[in-house]
């Protein structure tokens, strides 16, 4: 029986992953996610459904349009092979046989795909929509429920402190730098990113939100010339913090505490 959960969310992992492509291209240009159908950005051509399948009409049409023999962006199959390994780890992570244990696995789907799109949208636009930002609270809010690992308390803690420190940076950074170094919606994210993790997952996707971000955006900043008033996306290093504390957060924490107790 488990086989066929773990196939099932593959594949439905898959389909979702490529519908987030059309939510991440379209929604923040203010377009319909039904119509036009999906069409080639340089050519228009409309595909079908042949060219449509996760991953293997990439393959087979060698990353490049049926029409017009442009490249593809390979972000396309990246984001749908990226949902579908999240479903899967959330079915080995959290799914029993139990409602709370089916519950919980699809919140954290839910919440991981939305992630995903916060992620990829920030990298592009610079912008967190407010649709997602509700969106993944509400279900932070209703995990709150079904949590076995993370009692509530913890979580509000993990949601107290996190807004609060960010709204400290939002301010802070504000007067001395003269202008927004956070986002408004980074500190709104960070808020949901407490009330999902509570505050020992959240003290581990901090440390890797702001160890990896920090790295990576001297290391562009250097290679690109970029001059201090440049303005980077922060949300995809928050979004892998908070993914690697929902998913890993626990076992990690728990390991490094029992190496702390055995010393
Ligand atoms: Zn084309």
């Amino acid at each position: 029986m488990m086989i066929a959960v773990y196939i099932l969310s593959g594949l439905v992992g898959l389909c979702v992953g490529s519908f987030l492509n059309v939510v991440i291209y379209r929604v923040p240009e203010g377009m319909s996610i039904v119509k036009p159908a999906s069409h080639c950005p340089k050519c228009g051509y409309v595909l079908k459904w042949y060219d449509n399948i996760p991953i293997l009409s990439y393959l087979i049409l060698g990353g490049k349009c049926r029409s017009c023999r442009q490249h593809i962006s390979f972000r396309y199959t990246l984001v749908e092979i990226l949902n579908m390994l999240l479903w899967l780890v959330c079915v080995w992570r959290f799914w029993d046989w139990s409602a709370f244990g089916i519950v919980y696995a699809c919140l954290m789907m839910a919440a991981c795909s939305l992630l995903v799109c916060i992620a990829f949208i920030d990298l592009e636009h610079k912008i967190i929509l407010e649709r997602f930002q509700i969106s993944l609270f509400v279900i932070a809010v209703a995990a709150v429920f079904f949590d076995r690992e993370t009692v509530w308390w913890e979580k509000l803690i993990g949601m107290g402190v996190n807004g609060a420190l960010f709204l400290i940076f939002f301010y802070v950074g504000r007067l001395i730098r003269k202008r927004d170094v956070l986002g408004g919606g980074d500190v709104k994210l960070a808020v949901t990113m407490g009330l999902l993790l509570g505050w020992k997952n959240l003290l581990l996707a901090m440390l890797i939100a702001t160890i990896v971000g920090s790295i990576v955006l001297t290391a562009i900043r250097l290679i690109k010339k970029h001059g201090k008033d440049m303005e980077y996306p922060f949300a995809p290093f928050l979004v892998l913090g908070t993914l690697v504390g929902l998913l890993f957060g626990t076992p990690i924490v728990n390991a490094y505490v029992g190496w702390l107790m055995a010393l």
